[in-house]
């Protein structure tokens, strides 16, 4: 795609300039010029200008437009490690099946690997109502060349209308590979997935802009739609013993399974001492702890109830906590049964990492944080004061 501007027709009215995202436009003897190194055929400025004096060009599409009333259903691809299933697929099987109430469809899972009739009860029980299963000793463990190959063969045979994938760094290796080659769209790091009550397409909510707003992106022309979602954003359904799945046993010619790179081995992440992804109360601080020094207030919280150190970026940035603390879109994404928010204002980009936690507890001495919108108990006040009485508190309480 290319941009361009007609000269005759721009006034200089300089409204382009303004809505432009990326700072792209300037205004040189009563025209607008666009700095292509900037410029990210977003589309703002065409919609802006009123004499259309912007053109984005876009080339004919080279694939055609696929039949969309054959694809029918929801996917999960179900991400396995060492024959284990990983927790984000849970919880996109729990999403799924809610999505295909809306949808009136089947939930299904696809698993690849080696040894996993084992796991087929527990999806079953999760909501996978099929399983499309794939095995063979060359595909024991995740490797680029022989998932993409799979995955992209059986959604070329079933055609699922919605292909769900976690964002781990297996899921965003794999599912951006299958987009280009089955040539769909694909919307990464989701934060909220819904259907659209009339054309029943999947409306993908993420954070755009430097998380400045929350674009809801759809995919109206392709199949299948395509999306990715970050572990811990989305809840499991509680286990049901009585559900049963299908499965679907596939098998494809060898070389399909071969790769141009080799397994060597599989070493174990060293995780950071406190894991907050996975804590059931976090207790975290932002640029209101005011020093590095003062997070001991927080620790001994932490202490009392059995709970994990969190931080906003402005507390990371600031050198006051490591990096694998933080909590939000550049951060960690935590889900616990707890959150406290000590001095944590709550802007967007911390509020997508850690609202979906159970109950939200804010401690802020500013009575209009926007953190208040999305706390379930909100303390206003000073956090000096507050924090310590809540640990002498739950201190006699607990019996610590
Ligand atoms: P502030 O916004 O400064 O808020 C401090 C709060 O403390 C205020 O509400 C104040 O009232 C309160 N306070 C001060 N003193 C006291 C006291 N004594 N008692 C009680 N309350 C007190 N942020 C994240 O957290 N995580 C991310 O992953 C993240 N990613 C980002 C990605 C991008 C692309 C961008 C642009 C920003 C990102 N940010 C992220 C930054 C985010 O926009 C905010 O700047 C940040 O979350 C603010 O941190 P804060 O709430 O600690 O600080």
């Amino acid at each position: 795609m290319s941009i361009h501007i007609i000269l005759e027709k721009c006034t200089g009215c300089a409204l382009c300039v303004k809505v432009c995202p990326f700072d792209a436009i300037r205004l040189m003897e009563k025209k607008v010029s666009i700095d292509l190194d900037k410029c990210n055929l977003c589309g703002a400025c065409v919609h802006t200008c009123r004499p259309k004096a912007i053109v984005i060009d876009k080339p004919e599409s080279a694939c055609a437009l696929p039949n969309i009333k054959d694809y029918k259903g929801i996917w999960v691809f179900i991400e396995q490690k060492n024959g284990k299933i990983q927790s984000v697929s849970y919880e996109l099987l729990g999403k799924a099946q809610e999505l295909a109430k809306k949808l009136a469809c089947k939930v299904s899972g696809v698993l690849i690997g080696n040894n996993l009739d084992d796991q087929l009860d527990e999806l079953a029980w999760q909501g996978a109502d099929n399983i499309y299963l794939v095995q063979a000793p060359e595909i024991a463990n995740f490797q680029d060349e022989p998932y993409t190959n799979i995955l992209v063969k059986l959604v070329q045979k079933y055609k699922p209308e919605i292909l769900l994938c976690g964002a781990t760094a297996i899921g965003r290796s794999l599912i951006s590979r299958v987009a280009i080659k089955i040539k769909a769209g694909l919307t990464a790091d989701c934060t909220g997935l819904d259907i659209d009550p009339d054309k029943k397409i999947l409306l993908q909510t993420r954070p755009a802009f430097g998380g400045n707003i929350m674009a809801t992106i759809i995919s109206p022309n392709y199949r299948p739609q395509m999306a990715t979602v970050r572990h811990k954003v989305m809840q499991p359904i509680a286990p049901d013993k009585h559900r049963k799945c299908k499965v679907i046993r596939e098998n494809f010619d060898n070389g399909l399974y071969a790769s141009r790179t080799k397994l060597l081995d599989i070493v174990e992440e060293i995780e950071s001492l406190v894991n907050i992804a996975e804590a059931d109360i976090i207790v975290s601080g932002g640029r209101g702890m005011g020093g590095p020094e003062n997070f001991k207030l927080l620790e001994e919280l932490a202490h009392i109830l059995g709970a994990a150190v969190g931080a906003s970026r402005a507390a990371v940035d600031s050198g006051w906590m490591p990096y694998s603390h933080q909590v939000g879109q550049t951060g960690r994404t935590v889900s616990p049964k707890i959150y406290i928010a000590c001095g944590i204002s709550g802007q967007i980009q911390h509020l997508v990492g850690m609202q979906s936690s159970k109950i939200i507890v804010a401690i802020n001495k500013n009575p209009d944080a926007p953190i208040f919108k999305v706390a379930t108990y909100g303390i206003v006040g000073d956090l000096f004061e507050i924090i310590p009485a809540l640990t002498q508190k739950f201190k006699q309480a607990l019996k610590r």
